[in-house]
């Protein structure tokens, strides 16, 4: 009958309602699943330097009470290194999450100025040197783009070069980290490239997402939020990053800018800091 028709059409329709329903409550629910195990690790992860730390300063008080007058020089130094150490890893962590709340939130901004690249490569290789050498790792500069000036945002682009060689220093198991500046047509390219475990191909998609950690078992530490901060940092300057890994292998993360920001800056009107 000719009824059939309309009311074919609407149970079509409301079957693909509830089926967008259905999908949405799963998205939905798979958001609060990721935040939950989120706030989990994030307690974890800000409560593991406190031990230490709190450990030290016990021991210090004792050693005050035992000698109150001298205290041995190397005890000292042996207390301020592992306090600075948690202290610093604390406030990266604290760092992080307020980036993620300031991105989430709209109020990143971004201070553009001319920066020697090159120079600021170079200086965030030297103060990793000592963590490459703790875990049995070299740097290596192995093309360089000497003088080459842009303009970007001097901070934000030493934490994306930061971010990227802090994780090749800890997921390259040890072997030489490569580290490439080149010149290109429209700007700057960066590779980072390690020789360590590598991602699973089923993660490389999410890998940029917030909340996303490739590596379930708790071994290596760290909140997942670095790649999360680095994609949105350098999509802020008019550039993108991308990643080619093969598990066991070792991964390569390059990161593409133009060479002035200003174009991509003024649109998202967010050139506002003070
Ligand atoms: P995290 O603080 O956990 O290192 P990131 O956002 O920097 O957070 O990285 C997200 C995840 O991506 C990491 O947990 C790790 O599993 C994976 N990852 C990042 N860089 C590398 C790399 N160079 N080699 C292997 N895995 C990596």
């Amino acid at each position: 009958t000719p009824a059939d028709v309309p009311l074919g059409a609407e149970l079509a329709h409301r079957a693909a309602l509830s089926m967008e329903n259905a999908r949405l409550y799963r998205e939905a629910q798979e958001a609060i699943r990721l935040r939950d195990e989120f706030m989990s690790i994030a307690s974890h992860e800000l409560k593991t330097p406190l031990t230490p730390l709190s450990l030290k300063l016990q021991a210090l008080a004792r050693e005050l009470a035992r000698h109150p007058d001298a205290i041995p020089r190397r005890v000292v130094e042996s207390y301020l290194e592992v306090g600075t150490r948690q202290v610093k890893k604390l406030s990266e962590l604290v760092g992080d999450l307020l980036d993620v709340s300031r991105i989430t939130t709209g109020r990143v901004t971004v201070t553009l100025e001319d920066v020697d690249v090159d120079a600021l490569v170079r200086e965030v290789l030297a103060r990793y040197e000592p963590q490459a050498a703790r875990a049995g790792s070299t740097l290596q500069l192995d093309c360089r783009a000497s003088g080459f000036v842009g303009r970007w945002d001097r901070l934000r682009l030493e934490q994306v070069i930061t971010n990227l060689v802090d994780n090749a220093v800890k997921y390259g198991s040890g072997n030489p980290i490569h580290v490439c500046l080149e010149e290109t047509p429209g700007g700057a390219r960066l590779k980072v490239r390690d020789e360590g475990i590598g991602i699973d191909p089923e993660y490389l998609p999410r890998l940029f997402g917030r909340f996303e950690r490739a590596v379930s078992e708790r071994h290596y530490g760290g909140l997942g939020l670095g790649l999360y901060i680095t994609r949105t940092l350098v999509e802020m300057m008019g550039g993108h990053v991308r990643v080619e890994s093969e598990p066991g292998k070792g991964s390569t993360f390059t990161v593409e800018l133009p060479r002035d920001s200003s174009a991509f800056v003024a649109s998202a009107g967010e050139d506002a800091r003070p």
